[in-house]
């Protein structure tokens, strides 16, 4: 045994430290390991850098496993924000997606004042916006008339019969001037998009057509 050269005990020494050796290895080591003060040092130098890799193993396994949990975080997160997501487009296609309220004569009714002033009297539960114009100047029939135009959104949320909400408690008609409205020859009703006949991709014509002559002096 003796005959064992030092060198090789400490080529083995890192598997013997690791306990990955055979147990015939392993007594040939510990036996050397007894009667050799030198490779006694750099057993146990090296037990000491080695057990390092332990307690390293412990701080790997650790990270894995906050790793492992920022991962399952990060799924989580993603399926919150994903939910809150599409509960705000839900919101927003409740609250926010409007379209016009089409005309029927027990929703909207227009009224003269003694001024000549016109206003427009909504009568459903309620609304999400109200659209008008200035009188703009209209050749209809070759005829130049003042005319205004007017509609009413609704939303999912507020519409002529909604109860989602019921916030809306008001009682009663809601009135809306019509801007200038005392030189206004014909109210029209509908949706409109000045921005098509100013850039002419729709004639006044067409526009009119499209709407409801809702009220004429
Ligand atoms: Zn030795």
């Amino acid at each position: 045994m003796k005959e064992i050269k030092c060198s090789v005990i400490q080529d083995l020494l890192p598997l013997y430290v690791d306990e990955v050796v055979s147990n015939d290895t392993k007594t040939l080591v510990n036996e050397h390991l007894q009667v050799c003060e030198d490779c006694k040092k750099e057993y146990e130098q090296m037990k000491g850098t080695l057990y390092v890799p332990i307690e390293n193993k412990a701080t790997l396994f650790s990270q894995l496993n906050k790793r492992w949990n920022r991962k399952k975080w990060l799924l989580v997160f993603g399926s919150v924000l994903t939910t809150t997501l599409l509960g705000f487009a839900l919101f927003s296609f409740i609250f926010h997606y409007a379209k016009p309220i089409p005309y029927t004569a027990d929703l909207f009714v227009i009224e003269e004042m003694e001024d000549g002033t016109l206003v427009s009297n909504y009568l459903g539960e309620s609304h999400a916006g109200t659209h008008g114009t200035h009188p703009l100047a209209v050749e209809i029939d070759g005829e130049i008339k003042n005319i205004s135009l007017i509609y009413y959104d609704e939303t999912i949320a507020n519409s002529p019969t909604s109860n989602f909400l019921r916030e809306d408690k008001r009682i009663g008609s809601e009135q809306f001037i019509l801007p200038d409205s005392q030189n206004v020859d014909a109210v029209y009703y509908g949706e409109f998009d000045l921005e098509k006949v100013i850039k002419e991709e729709q004639t006044w014509e067409e526009l009119l057509q499209q709407m409801t002559l809702i009220w004429e002096r």
